[in-house]
């Protein structure tokens, strides 16, 4: 086998010799420029120009090519030898190289030594003789030891930053690494410490200088990194776990097991899972924090929203219920001033009409009795308006205190005793008691006397006839109190705090009256630093309570010796009670027609009644329950009623009449200020059969009541009754008396005989009560019912006793006498005689 310049290979056959070429691209030839070839075994070992080609004879083709990347000193491979081991030595054009043939290792020598091509002998001894530009190089093979075995990388220094780090040293705050540099298999930085140098050597150092070292971070930089520098740094290395490999080559080009140096470069905190687990734990707990503190807020703004509307509603509510009340009192002070207009015109209206009608009277001939009423009427209304100046006056401030010193007994007393006369008229018993010991106190007597005529007035007022009013004086440590007490018709519980209140009247007070008395009273009380009180239970009486402290320290200088002008006039002064005309208590005799007049106004019922007697019987009643009372004993031919009065009103007192069978044929007036339309439509309602308005003419309400019972005349026929044996006047009975008549005498015809047989019996069998049977047949027959059925008795004994033929005793049980001596002795009072004697 030969090499040829630049074309490869060839062959010569010795034996026939013949050369055969083999192009260098058919057997695959690294190069064509071939310098060398030796046979080793089967194997052909060709040095080119570029590269060592391994050619097998057996199959003529190159199987494996060697460049410096496989440990080849250089690729232009010169001269090639065999050694005793088989291993194969070779001169490039820059080093020489030892292949192990088994192994494949390159040993690389004197590497930056040129050899030239052509220059290489093999001596017998196993020498081998290289020629290069610097001499010849020769060696035994046996004698040259690989050195890869022995060659180690080591650490010799590491730095930071260019500062190298000693064992033991303090770096930022703790001991980077214990042990010695070169023993250190970990290292552990943080993310500033991320720029370092390691510098290493090979142990041991023969060949300095020729050997080559590879390292590399994994993870960071993961090619190797081959060169004769023996330091390498890197820079800005990101946090994260690497491993530093640092491998030496020996001279036989093979690497050294790497060095391993593991290191953890720690990141920041806030790139730590545990930094960044905790940031988004402490995010979480915030955003739920907020969520859970927004949603609080929110329900807590609910609560309070809802609170708020609550409230407001309440408050709403309240308003409302407030405005209502106030609604309501504006209604009833409205309602209270329209219902003292009414009465305040009424009050006038009564006088008026008192006074136009005895001006009436005075045309025909003045009496002194009529002067005097007109006189108080004059002095009644204006009585009535200075009541209100003052009412006014107080209600503006502007009446001032004139205080005197006065002994209050005498002074009440004096007040008492001009109310004498009105109190006899109403035949109540005006009583006074004054404190043991006379009593000087400090008081305006014009004020206290105003107070005093009011309560006493009231007090009559509101009395009926026949009971008793007290006015007593108290002394107590401080104070002393005056009491005015009545039996009269008292004051319903829930209008105890009323009635102080100004138009206040009490629902069953009637109409006469204006509400402002009691109004005024207090108002003057309070102005002379007193208290005025009301204890009260209805039906069974009032105590006004009035109560002065002593002394007057209470007062102002100015309160004293004021010479203001009394309120109320001289005149008025002396229209004290007993002026009032007095009430004719005598019942006037039953004429022919009877009227009952029913009148709360005093005044007014005198003066009716004084027009009406000249021609009619009048009966007269203070009010409807009185005229009901009345008609107990009475039943007269007409009804002249006045609509507002206490106790019971005109329009019931009127209802009642109608719906009662005895009294429902009666002829009813009513007689009012009152003149509204719904009044005197419920009035005729009612069935009443006029209607007369004040003030009225004397001569129309006499023309009117002539009218009213003359054309009853003309409708009612009187019936004439069939008379039994008691006396009846006739032509006073009407229809339905005959036939009351008549049907309780066929009772007592058929019962006289029964012992039995009661006026009891007889109002049940006429299916009426005993009082209503009593006072109809009291009405008809002018006598008692027991007295008439006794006489019934008596007149059939005396008709047996004409006959002769029974005895005294068969008799009396004969006519239902329990007793023959009972029997005679009335007899006796009723015929004057014995039963014995009569005949
Ligand atoms: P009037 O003019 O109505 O009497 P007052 O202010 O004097 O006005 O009285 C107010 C109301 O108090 C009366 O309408 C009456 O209902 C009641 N009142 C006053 N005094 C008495 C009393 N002695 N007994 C019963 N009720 C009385």
């Amino acid at each position: 086998m030969a090499w040829l310049d630049n074309q490869g290979i060839a062959r010569l056959n010795i034996q026939n010799k013949q050369l055969k070429t083999f192009h260098p691209d058919s057997i695959g030839l690294s190069n064509a420029k071939v310098y060398s070839i030796t046979k080793n075994g089967n194997d052909l070992w060709i040095g080119t120009n570029n590269g060592l080609n391994r050619f097998n004879l057996s199959s003529f083709k190159v199987e494996e090519i060697f460049y410096e990347e496989h440990g080849l000193s250089n690729n232009i491979v010169y001269s090639l030898n065999v050694d005793h081991e088989g291993h194969l030595w070779m001169s490039t054009n820059r080093g020489l190289s030892k292949l192990n043939t088994k192994t494949k290792q390159f040993s690389t020598f004197l590497k930056s030594d040129f050899f030239m091509d052509d220059a290489s002998f093999q001596a017998q001894d196993g020498h081998i003789y290289y020629g290069g530009y610097n001499g010849i190089v020769h060696f035994n093979p046996q004698n040259i030891q690989s050195s890869d075995k022995s060659l180690t990388p080591v650490i010799e220094n590491f730095k930071l930053n260019n500062k190298i780090i000693k064992q033991n040293e303090t770096v930022n705050n703790r001991i980077l690494f214990k042990q010695a540099i070169h023993h250190i298999s970990s290292l552990k930085l943080s993310h500033e410490e991320n720029t370092f140098t390691f510098e290493f050597n090979a142990i041991p150092y023969d060949l300095p200088n020729t050997n080559q070292f590879r390292y590399k971070l994994e993870n960071w930089q993961n090619n190797w990194q081959t060169g004769n520098n023996r330091s390498v740094t890197f820079t800005n290395v990101s946090p994260g776990n690497y491993r530093m490999l640092l491998s030496v080559c020996n001279a036989e080009n093979i690497w050294s097991s790497p060095k391993e140096i593991n290191i953890q470069i720690t990141p920041p905190y806030w790139q730590e899972l545990w930094f960044k687990l905790l940031l988004i734990g402490i995010i979480t707990i915030l955003l739920v924090t907020l969520y859970r503190w927004r949603l609080f807020r929110i329900r807590q703004r609910n609560i309070l929203l809802k609170r708020k509307v609550k409230e407001q509603t309440q408050d709403i509510l309240k308003k409302s219920n407030e405005i209502q009340v106030i609604s309501q009192r504006l209604h009833e002070a409205d309602e209270a001033k329209l219902r003292f207009f009414t009465n305040i015109s009424h009050e006038f209206r009564t006088p008026l009409t008192l006074i136009l009608g005895y001006l009436e009277e005075i045309e025909d001939a003045g009496s002194i009795q009529i002067r005097k009423s007109i006189k108080n009427n004059a002095l009644r209304l204006l009585r009535l308006v200075n009541q209100l100046i003052e009412f006014r006056k107080l209600d503006q401030d502007q009446l001032k205190l004139n205080i005197t010193h006065l002994e209050i007994n005498a002074f009440i007393e004096d007040i008492v005793i001009s109310f004498q006369k009105l109190a006899e008229q109403k035949n109540i018993d005006l009583r006074f008691e004054p404190t043991p010991n006379r009593l000087f106190v400090w008081l305006d007597m014009d004020k206290t006397e105003k107070i005093f005529f009011n309560l006493i007035s009231n007090a009559i007022k509101y009395t009926p006839e026949n009971n008793p009013v007290l006015i007593s004086i108290h002394e107590n440590t401080d104070t002393f109190s005056i009491e005015v007490a009545d039996y009269g018709i008292g004051i319903n519980e829930d209008e105890l705090t009323l009635v102080f209140n100004r138009f206040f009247r009490s629902k069953n007070s009637g109409e006469s009256g204006h509400g402002i008395g009691l109004a005024l009273a207090k108002g003057l009380v309070d102005m002379q630093h007193g208290h005025i009180d009301v204890q009260s239970k209805i039906h069974q009486g009032s105590i006004f309570t009035v109560q002065f402290k002593k002394g007057k320290d209470h007062f102002k200088p100015d309160d004293f010796n004021q010479h203001q002008q009394s309120t109320l006039s001289p005149e008025q002064k002396t229209n004290s009670p007993q002026t009032m005309p007095r009430v004719n208590k005598s019942l006037p005799t039953i004429s022919d027609k009877q009227i009952l007049l029913v009148e709360d106004d005093m005044e007014l019922r005198i003066y009716l009644k004084k027009i009406l007697s000249d021609q009619y019987a009048v009966i007269s009643a203070n009010n409807g329950q009185d005229a009901l009372d009345k008609l107990e004993e009475i039943l007269p031919d007409l009804i002249i009623s006045d609509i507002s009065m206490p106790v019971l009103d005109g329009l019931s007192f009127c209802k009642k009449i109608k719906e009662n069978e005895i009294t429902s044929g009666i002829p009813f007036i009513l007689l009012t200020a009152k003149t509204d339309s719904s009044t005197r439509i419920g009035s005729y309602q009612l069935g009443i059969d006029d209607y007369i308005e004040k003030p009225f003419s004397k001569n129309v309400l006499l023309a009117r009541v002539e009218a009213l019972l003359s054309n009853r005349e003309k409708l009612q026929k009187k019936p004439v009754a069939t008379r039994t044996t008691a006396s009846i006047d006739k032509t006073k009975l009407k229809k339905r008396d005959i036939q009351f008549w008549k049907k309780t005498n066929t009772l007592i015809n058929k019962n006289y005989n029964n012992p039995d047989f009661t006026t009891e019996i007889l109002s049940k069998k006429m299916n009426m009560s005993r009082s209503t049977f009593y006072r109809r047949f009291k009405h008809i027959s002018g006598e008692n019912a027991g007295d008439y059925i006794r006489k019934v008795r008596l007149h059939k004994a005396a008709e047996l006793l004409q006959k002769k033929e029974f005895s005294i005793q068969q008799i009396s049980i004969e006519v239902g006498f329990q007793s023959t001596a009972h029997f005679r002795t009335k007899f006796k009072e009723y015929f004057g005689t014995n039963p014995s004697e009569y005949n």
